[in-house]
């Protein structure tokens, strides 16, 4: 599949199966050209600590170290300004496209970033001016549902339709066969410590046992998230006039619609909040605090100053910080 006279740009998502991949680049001496992360902004903390210790084992093998690009829009409806996937969704009082059943959060904040940067460079320009197409190496692993996802990819995933003229895909794993275990093999081959699967914290996709791994501060975000939407989710079953409990609202919060379990999937609520709570991740006072203290709709520059706050950031550390009372022995928020 790969010719090497083609450029090479490697989608690295700072999880399993794109470093392994990424080793297995280097066990087939093949060197791309570019290794880039599109950063939502939005990873679990351990995934970020993981980029500068696969950087520093690029470096050592001699393939460039990963670059970083984030999108960035240009215009913004409502208050404040956002620079994340999460801010985002703050700002616009919304959840990931995911929850929605829609896909546009990937192709917004991370295909759209790195097709502008590669549009950049010189070598890419050359080669579109050969009339060649750059190679796209995106880490789907060989899982039957992976494969699914790279067959509809070639339609309508990682390539936006202006840019087929542009990218062919190289799914590598599954020309290797490569699975999830596989990487991870890989990874410790390297001399690695393996980092954990990577998505958004928040990631509609996340399975139970993956809200279960996240720390405190992620779990407190997510109860904000689904609780800042909430009311809106709720306005809007009442304007299509759907009866109380029947189709409850839009969707029920990051999982959409709660899941019985009955024909093998794993029983969850419609909303992680509501997960955390029934599991104890979270003290049930606290989560009650979060939801009360946000507000659930949209802000003007003039609301948010009058919260005392200028960011979401300042505004999340605020609300989400623990701080250890010793008096009494217990955590206590900072607000
Ligand atoms: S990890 Fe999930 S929430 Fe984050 S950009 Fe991808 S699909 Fe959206």
């Amino acid at each position: 599949m790969h010719n090497h006279n083609q450029p090479l740009v490697v989608c690295w998502g700072m999880g399993q199966d794109s470093t392994g991949m990424i080793i297995g680049l280097k066990e087939r001496n093949i060197t791309p050209d570019l290794i880039i992360v599109a950063d939502v902004g939005s990873e679990r903390p351990e995934t970020y600590q993981f980029r500068p210790i696969f950087d520093d084992w690029l470096e050592s093998v001699g393939f460039p170290k990963s670059v970083s690009v984030r999108y960035q829009p240009k215009n913004y409806k409502h208050w404040p300004p956002y620079y994340s996937l999460l801010e985002n969704c703050l700002t616009n009082v919304t959840l990931p496209s995911l929850a929605y059943g829609y896909h546009t959060c990937s192709a917004k904040w991370k295909i759209t970033p790195i097709n502008k940067y590669v549009y950049g460079l010189r070598w890419a320009q050359e080669c579109w001016a050969r009339g060649e197409k750059i190679l796209k190496a995106i880490g789907f692993d060989d899982s039957p549902h992976e494969k699914r996802r790279a067959e509809r990819g070639r339609q309508t995933f990682a390539i936006q339709n202006d840019e087929r003229d542009k990218y062919e895909l190289w799914f590598p794993l599954q020309d290797w066969g490569w699975t999830r275990e596989h990487c991870v093999e890989a990874i410790k081959r390297a001399g690695l410590l393996v980092p954990p699967k990577s998505s958004c914290y928040f990631c509609p996709a996340m399975k139970p046992f993956e809200v279960d791994t996240l720390g405190e501060k992620e779990l407190k975000t997510i109860v904000v998230i689904e609780a800042r939407t909430r009311q809106r989710h709720l306005s809007h079953a009442a304007a299509k006039g759907w009866p109380k409990g029947e189709g409850v609202p839009l969707c029920d919060g990051l999982w959409r619609q709660a899941v019985k379990g009955t024909r093998g999937g794993t029983p969850k609520p419609g909303n992680m909040t509501q997960y955390i709570r029934d599991n104890e991740l979270l003290p049930a006072g606290e989560i009650d605090r979060i939801i009360a203290a946000t507000p659930h709709e949209l802000l003007t520059q003039s609301d948010f100053n009058r919260l005392g706050f200028s960011n979401w950031q300042d505004w999340l550390d605020h609300l989400c910080e623990p701080a250890l009372d010793e008096s009494q022995g217990q955590l206590q928020l900072a607000i």
